[in-house]
């Protein structure tokens, strides 16, 4: 019996065509530079973006602490938002790792960071403040889209305080998809871009930061010293190379069946759906929710337990799945237990 797991996009497992890729993928030692897959994946996210150049990193984490890193110096400040990836879920990686100061404000409900709040605590060039150096957003943030014209309102912001600006763009390409533009319309605000490859786009592993050639230099240095140069690392490139092929355009359909699911869930009674599923994920409350959450395991569904329920669409799941999904909760309330 097939397991239906919510919790996240990331448990999606590589389909049998990306192992082929993988397997027959060209190798070479990445940290000679010497591995045709690496670099073919590197130029084609760079292309893509629109920015000079690449780098592949093991983990969203570690490609976003590398940007931060490569922007910032000792001492310096980022603005981040307070339930940010950066910030809360990535161990403190940028204080602990890059004596990088996070100066965090809380994010308004569609996601964005108040521009006037970030200008309000922007330091003054003073002895006794870190220097604020980078902004970074979160895109798409909790499954939430930022709408271009407030990227382009915080671009004007970064400029004139001459900031960095920084994207983790995890699931960017979810943000992509679901305003139906060009990736380089949201890319072009930003100096450096972390995507994930491993999230929506299931490769089994890896993250690519993408920027200028001046930085991805940097980051280069920065990654072999957090231990992130990897050697035939093409088998892992190829994976991503068959995502970007592949895999870009289907993310509608984990669109399409997260607003499936909102649908059928948003008709029981024991259920409270927390705003709309914009992109591919939902969040909730339920009534009875550890015995829910036993119920559903007892026929295969995995999800999330939390003060607040994530439900989480992804390639290994499709619309049958949300169906039975539906019908099991369905089933859960109306038997009463
Ligand atoms: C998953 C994720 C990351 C980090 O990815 P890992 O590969 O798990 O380290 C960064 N930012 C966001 C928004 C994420 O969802």
């Amino acid at each position: 019996m097939k397991t239906i797991d919510l919790r996240s996009d990331t448990v999606t497992k590589p389909v049998a065509e990306m192992k082929q890729a993988m397997f027959a993928a060209q190798l070479g030692d990445d940290v000679y530079g010497e591995d045709p897959s690496v670099n073919m994946l590197e130029k084609k996210a760079a292309l893509l973006l629109g920015k000079e150049d690449a780098i592949f990193c093991s983990s969203g984490t570690q490609s976003n602490l590398i940007a931060l890193m490569a922007h910032c110096d000792r001492g310096d400040e980022y603005i981040v938002g307070q339930d940010a990836h950066t910030y809360k879920y990535e161990a403190g990686g940028a204080a602990v790792l890059g004596s990088i100061q996070p100066q965090p404000i809380s994010f308004d409900v569609d996601g964005t960071l108040n521009l006037d709040t970030v200008k309000r605590v922007i330091k003054p060039d003073d002895n006794h403040f870190a220097k604020t150096k980078l902004l970074c957003l979160e895109n798409t943030i909790g499954g939430k889209v930022l709408p271009l014209n407030y990227l382009n309102q915080a671009k004007d912001l970064v400029d004139e305080y001459h900031l960095s600006f920084h994207l983790d763009g995890a699931r960017l390409f979810n943000a992509v998809i679901s305003q139906g533009v060009d990736v380089k319309q949201i890319t072009t605000a930003f100096d450096s871009i972390s995507i994930c490859l491993s999230k929506g786009l299931g490769a089994p592993i890896g993250s690519v930061l993408v920027a200028s050639a001046e930085i991805i230099a940097k980051a280069r240095r920065i990654r072999k010293m957090l231990g992130g140069g990897m050697r035939q690392a093409g088998m892992l490139a190829a994976a991503g190379i068959y995502a970007l092929d592949n895999h870009l355009h289907r993310l509608d359909d984990d669109h399409d069946n997260a607003q499936l699911l909102a649908q059928g869930l948003s008709a029981i009674e024991g259920i409270t759906l927390h705003g709309c599923a914009q992109t591919n994920m939902l969040f909730l409350s339920a009534q009875k929710q550890p015995q829910l959450i036993d119920f559903l395991a007892a026929k295969n569904i995995i999800i999330s337990n939390g003060k607040v329920i994530r439900l989480v669409t992804h390639l290994d799941i499709n619309s049958e799945d949300i169906v039975k999904v539906v019908t099991a909760v369905e089933e859960f309330y109306s038997d009463n237990h």
